[in-house]
């Protein structure tokens, strides 16, 4: 599971919650909705904020929900994070496009 911010926990701690998951994943029948690989996590394609984590028209509507493998998740939530942290490593992308050391 994803580590949930401070303002979510007891979203996701709630029976509500816990029932319109498990709906969900069977509704798409346990699998990752972009792969088709076993499923992993309930994303919320409108994220969480402060401001709507009590709207149960975005927290708890099907609509809202996409049902993802691990890998689909990171891919998700970490591709700004990815192409920042490539060149932190002491990478960056030359004019073709390509990853080459920033020496
Ligand atoms: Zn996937």
């Amino acid at each position: 599971m994803e580590l949930a911010k401070e303002y979510a926990r007891e979203f996701y701690n709630s029976t509500l919650w816990k029932k319109c998951k498990s709906s969900y994943i069977k509704s798409v029948q346990g699998l990752c909705e972009r792969c088709e690989r076993p499923g992993y996590i309930v994303h919320h394609k409108k994220g969480l904020t402060p401001n709507n984590i009590k709207d149960p028209d975005i927290t708890l509507n099907h609509n809202n929900l996409e049902y993802l493998c691990l890998d689909c998740h990171n891919a998700e939530h970490d591709f700004n994070r990815e192409k920042r942290s490539a060149t932190k490593k002491g990478y960056r992308f030359n004019d073709k496009g390509e990853l080459v050391p920033s020496t």
